[in-house]
């Protein structure tokens, strides 16, 4: 586990804002409904809401030479900030602080439109919108007399050299920081942005803000993390194509990776496992609905239950036919390194003596793989299929769940089943045209 942190700060909470909660001024000011000032935590906020994705397309002109549309879009997003500030500031001296700050970033940003720019300094435009919304918001906080420390998140936010976070450098940065405050109790930070093993600012990718939340909760044993966005919870199937879901109200972690990665999109799937790792309860809230009770996230599971239904897709499938399977060993492991050497993950795999088939969401490198899985016999690829997931606990199989899931789609075409790789899902391969379908029925069947 690393090193223990030395305090435990277990009366502090950390509490995760995303784009739309701090999406407009307005948004911002009502934060103060759900953060107590006199309480301790430390909130971790996003960037402004469509902020990231700005930032991502002045780095494609950038990346591409186009110096001109680079420029009129900082010029756009600018003139969005300095409307921000109008409407979050009063007149006067915090106006001013906050004016200064929004062109202090966007004068950089200009700055870079004639260097060299290459994906180190991508990262660093990616970063402006977390370093924007909490300073703002610091400010904005100082404005109506509320005391509260803003706390560089790249001076203790790190990843290693496989680009995976280090939490006890995080303990080991942040609680000097922390102690050093010890007359404060409210803490802002940013989400997302970090430094990598060269300490170079880099990020913890796209909806990282919550892994952010979770990685701090981790490094000083909080006492729970909440992460507030505008739904009550994680849902027991996706509440976009199927009518009456209900939040659930508590999920083991386990339970809660597999639905955040395959499908409910309101958490970062990643930001499961330091909390997982670390025993820090996670708590999904409703920004809208502060008081409703949303989902609790822990180590334990509901013997005997089904939670949820989830779906993603994008998938592709791959089958490999091969007479040389027959009796051989070794085979898998070399069809699983092309995929490791194209960095292709795989999701889902079933296999019979003859053949293989796997799952990849990613495709960058499919035409590549394909070439070199035809070494091994014939190759069938399917697009556009979905994987629908349903997640719960199967571990004894006495109450008939998997053959309930299989007979509320038995007149879907199913191309690939996982069962038993755990104990608490099964997935389903199908095409996506029948997605709706499968969602609906597995709802009627599992929870009406
Ligand atoms: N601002 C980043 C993004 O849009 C991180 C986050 O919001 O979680 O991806
Ligand atoms: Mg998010």
């Amino acid at each position: 586990m690393g090193l223990l942190p030395k305090t435990i700060y277990k009366t502090m909470r950390i509490l995760k804002f995303g784009g739309t909660s701090v999406g407009s001024p307005e948004r911002m000011k009502k934060l103060l409904d759900i953060i107590n000032p006199a309480e301790e935590q430390i909130v971790v906020l996003s960037a402004v809401s469509g902020t990231t994705n700005s930032l991502v397309e002045i780095s494609a002109k950038l990346l591409k030479e186009d110096k001109q549309a680079a420029l009129s879009l900082i010029n756009a997003l600018n003139q969005k900030y300095n409307e921000f500030v109008i409407e979050l500031l009063p007149e006067g001296d915090f106006r001013a602080q906050g004016q200064e700050v929004v062109n202090y970033h966007f004068n950089f940003l200009e700055t870079l439109v004639n260097d060299l720019f290459t994906p180190i300094e991508e990262k660093v435009v990616l970063a402006q919108g977390e370093l924007l919304s909490t300073t703002l918001y610091h400010i904005y906080l100082k404005s109506i007399g509320i005391p509260s420390v803003l706390l560089p998140a790249l001076d203790f936010m790190k990843t290693d050299e496989d680009n995976e976070p280090d939490v006890p450098y995080t303990t080991r940065h942040l609680q000097p920081i922390l102690d050093q405050n010890k007359g404060n109790k409210l803490f802002i930070t940013q989400g997302f942005i970090c430094r990598n093993s060269f300490g170079e600012v880099d990020n913890l990718r796209r909806g990282g803000s919550d892994y952010t939340a979770s990685l701090i909760g981790a490094a000083i044993l909080a006492e729970e993390v909440q992460i507030w966005t505008d739904i009550d919870g994680m849902h027991n199937n996706d509440p976009r194509i199927v009518k009456g879901t209900k939040p659930i109200s508590q999920l083991s972690f386990d339970e809660a990776a597999e639905l955040a990665y395959f499908g409910a999109k309101i958490l970062h799937p990643q930001s499961v496992f330091p909390a997982q790792k670390y025993k820090i309860p996670v708590r999904l809230l409703n920004t809208m609905e502060p008081t409703a009770a949303g989902t609790l996230i822990t180590n334990d599971s509901e013997k005997g239950k089904i939670k949820s239904i989830a779906a993603k897709d994008g998938i592709t499938a791959i089958k490999i036919h091969s007479s040389r399977m027959l009796l051989a060993y070794g085979f898998l492991r070399r069809v699983f390194e092309i995929f490791e050497r194209y960095k292709t993950p795989i999701d889902m795999i079933t296999t019979s003596e003859v053949a293989v088939s796997v799952t990849v969401d990613f495709t960058d490198n499919l035409d590549k793989i394909i070439e070199e899985l035809h070494d091994f016999g014939s190759v069938e690829v399917d697009t556009d299929q979905s994987i629908v997931c349903v997640v719960g606990d199967f571990s004894a199989e006495k109450h008939g769940y998997a053959a309930r899931v299989l007979d509320s789609i038995k007149h879907i075409p199913v191309r690939m089943i996982s069962y038993g790789g755990s104990s608490y899902n099964i997935s389903l391969l199908i095409n996506t045209t029948d997605k709706t379908e499968a969602l609906k029925s597995l709802h009627n069947r599992l929870f009406e």
